[in-house]
């Protein structure tokens, strides 16, 4: 990670040290005003280090350092004395220096050792370091106030690192003593108490240039307090403050912040939803016999779920504003027959659809459905890769342009310059996730206004739908097709390899067939490959009969192609692949999977991989190798996968071991990152901030009126033009 503190995604969980993670800012960049004033041109001198310090960390304005978190506080309103500190906890204690020198270590590393005294014992402040800065740091007979954690140790107290301070103005100083003082992450104990100063200077002079972004009404409904207090509480908490809460990040003050972030948030969202839906878009027939043509193309009967889906989405699509909607359902619960109705629909009433998979391989799989289900209407398919010729890609292009094809289906290059539509009326995209929000607005922004339907296979956590998808409606196909077995999953460690290899050739004998899966890392995609291609040869002397296959990212397109085809068809028994085969391939036959390295994957990314199996009726098995180096978070993860087939019970797994930002790599999708605000803590605060955002979107849809002049500007600071970027539509 490049340091940046906007760069920080999930919240850490408390480290061992004060000054351990990087500094942590509220997301929100000021853009004019006081606030906006760069740290250089504050108008008193600063110490040039801390500033340096403070760029290097992303704190360049006046307005950062307010948003500068303090990660912990420290009880300085009534200074210990050594005999009162306790083993672990933090301490502050006002002592004379009675020595000071360097002493050396085992194995020659030096440290430098000072003992301070008071009435009623002595304490030894020690760092693991030298240098004549030290020794400057304790004059002998003076007095210091120290603070740090404190140890027991068999020479007694010790304070490792301390932070020290002179204590000539213990009795007057406002800033550093009498309270309780802010500890900052990213900065070393040294550091804190310029660090401080700087902040309490800003608080004071500053805070009140604050404009508080919130509508008034709303905050008193909230019990909220102003974003200027909020900032002073955090930074310099009053006395009678809870010292707990503080360090929980759940004071007032936080919950204050944590509002602002959900509630920017979800307005930005709200407004992309609305956006989308004041313009006017297409009114489609979905009359009874038009939806009959529709059903009549499936193969099977609709599920209860789907069913329900489906009549969801006919609503929407019935109705002149642009249907927006998320489809949420388990791998293999039968998505795709939603997809193929809706685009049934739009193409009864003469318009085009754009299918966009996140694979070629999906692309394809995907052609092959939509050209199949869709013959008796007589429709024209195209598959558009980006591995066309530049003579294909104009004949493809020229073809949509002038609505010769009525379904497109393919990969990003969908959305590329230069593809354009006859008559655009419904987009599907398949497989959410791989996408950002951005490039599903792209392609939206290809017709007047189609209709999206969003279908994703990760489940994704209520919270988490809610932040990524608050701009779309939701559906969920929570039940799955008829017939199914579920599947059954077991871990194994390298020790026990042999009697996975038996598991699959008693699965090859009764003529079914397996995938084996290694991991692909993008750093290490050669070692990977290597696997891979060394894992297939391995396979080959150990199952003689079996004809293996293999598939992985560096091959070319019509490459694979052909191997999946040989897969679907039988002529390969065993497919040695990479993820590339993680979403949405179908090939029933195939019922048992070996996933290498198991390890090294996320459990919503294993479910998908497992849903590759599980497809027909017969019994399927997920055989997760976990390697040697199999540590307890591991084990107890890999364990989730065997009690559990429910996506949705797993993705909330997922979460909660991995955090929301490495769950959804916030990153990609264009959202603005939590500092505060914790989604598993505060789902009631995500509801309330969601209904809030959504309720003025409705009444005043591009915040016009005066009063949401504000709202505008705050919106701005917390997107950083993000939201303009993702209304391109
Ligand atoms: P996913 O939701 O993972 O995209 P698919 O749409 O690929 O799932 O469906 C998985 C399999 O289930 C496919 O083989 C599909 O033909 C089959 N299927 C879908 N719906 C039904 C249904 N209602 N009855 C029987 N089979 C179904
Ligand atoms: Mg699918």
């Amino acid at each position: 990670m490049n340091g940046g503190p906007r760069a920080k995604k999930a919240r850490q969980p408390k480290p061992e040290t004060d000054e351990a993670g990087p500094a942590r800012m509220l997301s929100i960049a000021p853009i004019d005003g006081p606030l906006a004033t760069p740290l250089n041109e504050v108008g008193w001198r600063l110490n040039p280090r801390l500033v340096g310090l403070l760029n290097k960390k992303g704190v360049r304005k006046v307005g950062d350092v307010l948003f500068l978190l303090p990660r912990v506080y420290e009880d300085r309103r009534t200074l210990k004395k050594i005999s009162q500190l306790v083993s672990g906890e933090r301490g502050t204690i006002i002592a004379e220096v009675k020595s000071a020198e360097e002493q050396y270590g085992r194995a020659g590393r030096r440290t430098f050792r000072a003992v301070l005294a008071d009435s009623t014992g002595t304490v030894a402040a020690t760092h693991f370091q030298s240098g004549g800065w030290l020794k400057a740091k304790y004059p002998i007979g003076r007095r210091l106030v120290v603070s740090g954690e404190v140890r027991r140790t068999s020479y007694g107290w010790e304070i490792p690192h301390p932070e020290v301070e002179p204590a000539d103005d213990v009795e007057s100083s406002p800033v550093h003593f009498n309270r309780i003082v802010p500890v900052y992450p990213g900065f070393e104990r040294h550091e804190q108490r310029s660090l401080r100063e700087l902040a309490f200077k800003i608080a004071s002079r500053f805070s009140n240039d604050l404009e508080e972004p919130l509508p008034d009404d709303l905050r008193e409904r909230h019990h909220l307090m102003t974003l200027a207090d909020a900032l002073r509480y955090l930074h310099f908490p009053p006395a009678d403050a809870p010292l707990d809460a503080l360090d929980a990040h759940a004071s007032v003050a936080h919950h204050r912040l944590a509002f602002d972030e959900l509630f920017f948030l979800q307005l930005g969202l709200a407004l992309r939803r609305q956006g989308l839906k004041v313009e006017p878009g297409i009114a489609f027939d979905t009359s009874a016999p038009r939806q009959q043509i529709a059903t009549k193309l499936l193969p099977f009967a609709l599920t209860g779920a789907q069913a329900r889906v489906v009549a969801q989405v006919s609503r929407d699509m019935s109705r002149p504003e642009p249907m927006n909607r998320l489809v949420q359902g388990d791998v293999g619960s039968g998505k795709t027959a939603v997809a193929v109705l809706a685009s049934a629909l739009a193409l009864q009433d003469g318009y085009q659809v754009a299918v966009m998979a996140p694979t070629e391989i999906l692309a394809e799989q995907h052609y092959r459905t939509f050209s199949k289900m869709l013959a008796p209407l007589g429709t024209s398919v195209r598959l558009i890769t980006g591995s066309a010729s530049a003579k294909e890609k104009r004949q493809q292009r020229e073809s949509l342009a002038n609505g010769v094809v009525r379904v497109a289906v393919g990969t990003h290059a969908l959305i590329q310059e230069g593809v354009e539509f006859h008559q655009l009326g419904l987009v599907v995209i398949d497989e959410q996730h791989r996408f950002g929000v951005m490039q599903r607005h792209t392609l939206m922004a290809k017709g007047p206004r189609p209709d999206t339907l969003v279908m994703t296979a990760t489940p994704i956590p209520r919270t988490l739908a809610m932040t990524l998808y608050g701009d779309l409606d939701v559906s969920v196909i929570d039940e799955l097709p008829p017939g199914r077995t579920p599947i059954e999953t077991r871990v194994y460690n390298e020790k026990a390899r042999p009697k996975a290899y038996q598991a699959v050739q008693a699965e090859l004998d009764k003529g079914h067939q397996a995938y084996i899966v290694y991991p692909l890392v993008e750093e290490s995609e050669k070692v990977d490959l290597a696997d891979a291609t060394q894992g297939a040869e391995a396979l080959t002397a150990q199952f003689p009969t079996a004809r293996i296959g293999l598939l992985h990212g560096r091959m070319k397109n019509d490459e694979k192609e052909a191997v999946m085809l040989e897969f679907r068809e039988k002529r390969v028994d065993v497919l040695v692949c990479t993820t590339v085969v993680e979403v949405g391939v179908d090939v029933p036959n195939a019922s048992i999977m070996v996933i290498e390295g198991a390890e090294r994957f996320g459990l919503s990314q294993l479910h998908q991989l497992r849903g590759r199996v599980g497809r027909g009726a017969a019994k399927s098995w997920c055989l997760l190798m976990a390697g040697y180096a199999k540590s307890a978070v591991a084990a107890t993860r890999l364990k989730v996968m065997e009690d559990s087939n429910d996506g949705f019970v797993i993705a909330e797994k997922d979460l909660e071991l991995r955090g929301p930002g490495e769950f959804l790599g916030t990153r990609q999708s264009g959202i603005p990152e939590l500092a505060v605000a914790n989604l598993g803590r505060d789902q009631a605060l995500l509801a309330e901030a969601q209904d809030e955002a959504r309720a003025i979107v409705a009444k005043d849809p591009e915040l016009r009126e005066g009063r949401h002049a504000r709202l505008v500007k705050a919106l701005e600071e917390r997107w950083e033009g993000r939201l303009k970027l993702a209304r391109v539509g």
